[in-house]
């Protein structure tokens, strides 16, 4: 029987199948700074965790993005500096592999894990975090889990699932200049809904993929939890093996070899049956970025706000008012009429080395008119930046350039949008409050950030693009 990526990996990994669920191989476990309940809750029950060389942790969620050498003294909320000492505790009680805030290896969870070869093909990861899904991109069935399933992986390194059913989403076509896989992920889940991938893994198939950077792809995988989908996965091809060769955990000599031919027989088999299939024509697809505070509630950068009276469904039609009031915006505006006020370029979506790039291109010899900052994906993807002098091109524009972590994305490290300012963000999420008591949040490619960090407003970047 022709088999789907997903199937190839469910298999290879079930030991025990219930029917209704199975028990599957956790090959390898990513930790952040917020997995303290996990081991907590390991102590009370008097565990050890199993295989600590299968788990890789690093601080990314709570550390600040600025004085950072200063240490943990300089960490001012109480709550904050306590989960970052209790990540290298923990680290070092069970032997796991540790990048604290001041290690040369330290980034975000789902940045340093392709980045440093951790992530490989054919393998199930977790992570308790909901954008685990980014490390599908490498071909590898990864999923977000809760805390006490944080700790059945640690103690045991086998997880009870369900199986999910599979969705093929096709996207074809070229994609035009200025149109990135931010782009690309925003107008398929506006397509198909915030709970269109409910239930399901989403394997992102057709030649806009196929011709995607391994950045690119990381993004799409990213934000494949926003439209409700357990995992995202894109076939692993030779840019999937050309990203991973060399890097510190792939494989070395024969073992890469190895390693290769088993990789090569993962993508789906022809005649392999999906689900569900949906696609998009990646031609038509343009800038796209969201208006209200959902990543469904998305439309091209040449759109007008809708009416919510206009939308059928009663639910989304209520969704959209409330959104509308929170983001204080009005139907018909023009999304190019809308004023910004702060911009972050960043995140495990957008704060990678392809997307610093994309936005100092723009930015390059032009000055901002609004405060903002950029936070490096990892301190690696930071050095990288900076030997390019990339860092030279966003300070001499006019912005911060900072340490590497989540930072403004879900603001739990005190790099927050004030109050009723409206930011345009890299990051994933848009939802109420997220990036701030009362911020409002439109999520947009770094390059369309670094337009509106110009011009002061939504900007469709293709205009700035010689
Ligand atoms: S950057 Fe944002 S979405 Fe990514 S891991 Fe950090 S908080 Fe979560």
């Amino acid at each position: 029987m022709p088999r789907t990526l997903f199937e190839k990996i469910w298999q290879q990994h079930v030991i025990v199948d219930k029917g209704n669920e199975a028990l599957l191989y956790i090959d390898r476990n990513l930790l952040h700074d917020g997995a303290f309940h996990a081991f907590g809750a390991l102590a009370k029950e008097g565990r050890k965790v199993r295989k600590p060389r299968q788990s890789l942790a690093t601080a990314d969620h709570y550390v600040p993005t600025s004085g950072r050498e200063k240490g943990l003294a300089n960490v001012i909320d109480t709550d904050a500096r306590e989960m970052i000492r209790l990540f290298d505790v923990n680290g070092a009680e069970h032997g796991i592999r540790c990048f604290g805030m001041n290690h040369p290896q330290q980034g975000i969870v789902h940045v340093i894990g392709p980045e440093t070869g951790f992530t490989q093909p054919g393998i199930t990861l977790t992570c308790g975090d909901s954008h685990t899904s980014t490390h599908g991109a490498m071909g590898a069935y990864a999923f977000g889990i809760g805390a006490s399933q944080l700790k059945q992986v640690l103690a045991t390194q086998c997880l009870w699932q369900r199986r999910p059913k599979t969705l093929r989403i096709t996207v074809d076509g070229k994609l035009g200049a200025g149109v990135s896989g931010k782009d690309v992920v925003l107008a398929i889940i506006a397509k198909i809904g915030t709970a269109g991938g409910t239930g399901h893994v989403i394997e992102y198939a057709g030649s806009v993929f196929r011709a995607m950077a391994m950045e690119g792809r990381l993004t799409v995988c990213n934000m494949s939890i926003e439209a409700g989908a357990r995992a995202g996965m894109i076939a692993p091809d030779d840019t999937t093996f050309q990203y991973l060769a060399g890097r510190e955990y792939a494989p070395k000599g024969g073992q890469w070899d190895e390693a290769l031919a088993m990789w090569r027989v993962l993508p789906t088999d022809d005649g392999a049956v999906f689900d569900h299939e949906v696609s998009l024509d990646g031609n038509a697809i343009e800038p796209t970025i969201t208006w209200g505070t959902t990543p469904e509630e998305a439309l091209p950068v040449s759109a007008v706000i809708p009416d919510p009276a206009s939308f059928a469904d009663a639910n989304k039609r209520a969704h959209a008012e409330s959104a509308l009031r929170y983001m204080d915006l009005k139907p018909g505006t023009r999304l190019t009429d809308i004023e910004i006020d702060r911009v972050f370029i960043g995140t495990c979506t957008n704060g990678r080395l392809d997307d610093l790039r994309a936005a100092a291109a723009v930015l390059k010899g032009r000055k901002v008119t609004v405060q903002g900052w950029v936070s490096p994906g990892s301190t690696q993807v930071k050095r990288d930046a900076e030997a390019e002098g990339l860092h030279r091109i966003f300070e001499e524009a006019g912005l911060e350039w900072r340490a590497s972590g989540c930072s403004g994305c879900a603001a739990m490290n005190g790099d927050f949008v004030p109050p009723g300012m409206r930011a345009a963000s890299t990051s994933n999420r848009n939802f109420e409050g997220r990036q701030g008591k009362g911020a409002r949040t439109h999520l947009m490619s770094p390059a369309m950030a670094a337009a509106a960090a110009i011009t002061g407003r939504v900007t469709d970047v293709r205009k700035l693009m010689s």
